[in-house]
């Protein structure tokens, strides 16, 4: 069960490394924990557009929240 998740709740505590109209990179910088599975992710990143690319991934664990407004990737 996840809940939805507005970055303007958490925008004191998200710190916002990349903008752009299609995408959002931001930083966790204050515990907040992860809509999807309640555990504190490190970053999220938010895709926007209708085709992206996801971002090279490290092998971390993440979860992903789809909204109206783009699709959410917490990394774990
Ligand atoms: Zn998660």
């Amino acid at each position: 069960m996840s809940e939805p998740f507005d970055i303007h709740d958490h925008r004191h505590q998200l710190k916002q490394l990349r903008e752009s109209s299609d995408t959002g990179l931001y930083d966790n910088r204050d515990g907040v924990s992860c809509p999807v599975c309640a555990a504190v992710f490190d970053r999220l990143f938010i895709l926007r557009g209708r085709t992206q690319q996801f971002p090279e991934n490290d092998g971390a664990r993440f979860c992903l929240l789809n909204q109206d407004d783009g699709v959410y990737l917490f990394r774990h």
